[in-house]
């Protein structure tokens, strides 16, 4: 639920979230609200700790933003953040934090701490799409429990990380993405679609390929998007099943196969760890399962 218009118009913030438990029914969980601390690094929205370079995309005569040294600006205050966090919390609601470079995801874990004294373990916080993370904040995910929401595939060489090297300092694009960093330390990473804002189709075959080899399975873009923040298989499978799951909230509910579980599970054309890494994108579904009933048949060959 978001706490301030942004895609669509509609009821938002305390308004809408007022509403959540008359929204709720067996597969419509609404427990989290959404802040969106920053924009995106291609139109130099996102908030750095480090300035920009200058805009090599600026008009002549460009002033404010396009110039150096620019860090950004963020949309909340800290305090209208930490007042978002208590409309939330007080509400027995979760929240997810749109932070995209370092200096919101630091206000984004800073927020937290405040909110663990005031509310202890229990409410869960997801910063969502943490694409560059200060290596001194990669440890506090942990501590303080906040879910890195991998999400969307951009973990890869393609024309919006072309845009976002221009635009950033270049060892902010050394560490891009740092989920190597953030899963070693213990942090719960888990993937998610942005759908329907970044992907038409929300590929997890190609979200979990590229967290392995961090490659482009289109050689029109090719080499490797800082390769040593890759992910083993088992642990991008992870990322997007179970630890998913966890950090929804659901799992004791779907997330494995297990007795008692919601029977959901999908039956593939392949077993991905006996392909090439390199040819997992290009699985297909046969059969799709939800709460024990099949929902989607492939059609036949
Ligand atoms: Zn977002």
């Amino acid at each position: 639920m978001p706490a301030r218009e942004f895609v669509e118009s509609g009821p938002v913030g305390t308004e809408l979230f007022d509403t959540a438990s008359a929204r709720r029914s067996a597969h419509v969980l609404p427990d989290f609200v959404k802040g969106v601390l920053d924009g995106v690094p291609m139109t130099r929205t996102s908030k750095f700790l480090d300035a920009y370079k200058p805009d090599p995309f600026a008009p002549a005569g460009a002033t404010g933003g396009h110039v150096c040294p620019f860090h950004g600006e963020g949309l909340f205050s800290d305090e209208e953040l930490l007042q978002l966090l208590e409309a939330a919390l007080s509400r027995g609601l979760h929240a997810k934090l749109h932070a995209t470079a370092d200096a919101t995801v630091r206000q984004a874990l800073e927020a937290v701490a405040v909110m663990r004294e005031r509310y202890g373990d229990g409410p869960v916080f997801h910063v969502a799409h943490p694409e560059f993370v200060h290596p001194d904040d990669v440890a506090r995910f942990a501590e303080l429990s906040v879910v890195a929401d991998a999400s969307p595939v951009l973990w890869l060489p393609n024309p919006m990380n072309s845009v976002i090297a221009q635009q950033v300092q270049d060892h902010y694009m050394e560490r891009i993405w740092p989920l190597r960093d953030l899963h070693d330390a213990g942090t719960l990473v888990a993937a998610g679609s942005d759908w329907p804002v970044a992907m038409e189709v929300p590929n997890p075959w190609l979200s979990i390929e590229t967290m392995v080899t961090r490659r482009s399975p289109d050689p029109v873009f090719p080499g490797s998007l800082a390769a040593d923040q890759a992910l083993d298989l088992d642990t991008a499978i992870r990322a997007h099943t179970v630890n998913a799951a966890r950090a929804m909230g659901l799992a004791e509910r779907t997330g494995r196969l297990s007795p008692g579980m919601s029977a959901d599970f999908i039956v593939l054309d392949r077993n991905v760890f006996d392909v090439p890494v390199e040819h997992v994108h290009n699985t297909e579904v046969r059969q799709t399962w939800f709460a024990g009933r099949l929902v989607h048949t492939a059609a036949a060959d």
